[in-house]
């Protein structure tokens, strides 16, 4: 077996590399660390962009057997905001100086829904002669549709494949046509072919998932040569199927780890990517998503979803940040990345520069 530092000094991995990564502990982790924060500070230096996250609406017409906002779940109130809440929210966003937004929801395709979002991108664009950049995160859709909301304005869009491997994909989803593997991968490549800088991600520490599925994931990212990834530990919540394997899981702290992980490997596989350091992180660990962007993630999601609605958009239970308000928010991300060595760029759109040296697309 190779040593880690004969690993580190490669610069393709194969698929035994990576899970020898995933697989490593003490010093060899510390050094893997470090790394990828060297390899991000070098290609990326220590700024962080900010997505104002507006959970637009938790009506969702699938049933993902890990996701509290599932539509078999009875448990909680229905919401979607109204058109002027959400132009306040990315007004918001605008003033704070986040730069982008992130408008994110539960699935649906129907028209009344696909028209709203479009007329919505197009509101948003408005503010200040377009000067917010728009990430989309509203599941599967048509390639027409995908087309409309790109025309509109919005120019990222977030899919997570949630499970690169076929079988492990319909063992967190219900296996009907309505969760078809081979439409999420349709729908990754439809995005990537129409121009979005596209996204996608997996949750770390599922059941029945194994160091060989985070290696493939890993190795999907590299494949599809997307422009950003988010992943983060998957939380078990109580009112969803998953729950009944909590036990055979790794604990949150594993979790958390694997989840750095994944993290520190993939700025080292991909070093231009923008990589999230997502909510689930600091939902696990308070510490959670500065460690995320001490080991290579450089992209925060503040939400800035009103507070009375926050807490239906529970896709799993304790969810970091449920209760503050933005201004609090953005005063307490200055000084916890002051603290470890980052700073946020302000009014900027952010954009992968991976992204950008294959388009050309402004920063
Ligand atoms: N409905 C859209 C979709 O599925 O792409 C966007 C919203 S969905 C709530 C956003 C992400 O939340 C999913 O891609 C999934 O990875 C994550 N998520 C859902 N349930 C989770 C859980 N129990 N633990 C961790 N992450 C979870
Ligand atoms: Fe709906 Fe997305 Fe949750 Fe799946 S992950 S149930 S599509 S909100």
């Amino acid at each position: 077996m190779l040593s880690l530092d004969e690993i580190l000094n490669k610069t393709i991995f194969t698929k035994e590399d990576l899970k020898n990564l995933l697989a490593s502990e003490g010093d060899d982790k510390k050094r893997l660390f470090e790394r990828a924060l060297q390899v991000k500070l070098e290609h990326l230096d220590n700024y962080v962009h900010l997505r104002g996250l507006i959970e637009y609406s938790n009506i969702c017409t699938k049933s993902c057997l890990y996701c509290g906002v599932r539509s078999k779940n009875p448990n909680f109130t229905r919401y979607q905001l109204s058109d002027e809440e959400v132009i306040e929210c990315a007004k918001l966003a605008h003033d704070l100086g986040y730069g982008s937004v992130a408008l994110q929801s539960g699935e649906r395709s129907d028209k009344a829904f696909t028209d709203k979002i479009t007329h919505l991108v197009k509101e948003i664009k408005k503010i200040d002669n377009g000067s917010l950049g728009i990430t989309l995160s509203l599941g599967e859709q048509t390639e027409d549709v995908y087309k409309e909301w790109f025309e509109a304005g919005a120019h990222r869009y977030l899919l997570r494949i949630e499970a690169s491997n076929e079988e492990l994909y319909y063992k967190i989803h219900p296996h009907d046509a309505k969760h078809d593997f081979k439409t999420r991968l349709n729908c990754i490549d439809t995005l990537l072919k129409l121009g979005y800088q596209t996204g996608t991600g997996v949750m770390v520490g599922l059941p029945f998932q194994t160091y060989d599925d985070l290696a493939d994931d890993l190795l999907f990212f590299r494949q599809k040569d997307v422009a950003m990834v988010g992943m983060g530990p998957f939380i078990p919540h109580p009112d969803t199927p998953l729950w009944q394997y909590r036990d055979q899981i790794p604990s949150a702290e594993e979790r958390m780890e694997l989840t750095l992980k994944m993290i520190a490997i993939l700025r080292l596989m991909m070093p231009e990517i923008n990589m999230v350091a997502a909510t689930a992180n600091q939902t696990v660990d308070p510490m959670g998503r500065e460690k995320a962007i001490a080991v290579g993630a450089n992209v925060i999601m503040p939400n800035l979803t009103p507070n009375e609605f926050r807490e239906n958009y529970l896709i799993y239970p304790d969810k970091a940040c449920v209760k503050d308000k933005p201004d609090q928010c953005q005063t307490c991300l200055d000084v916890r990345l002051a603290a470890i060595g980052h700073r946020v760029l302000y009014n900027e759109w952010g954009d992968s520069l991976a992204f950008r040296k294959k388009s050309g697309v402004r920063s």
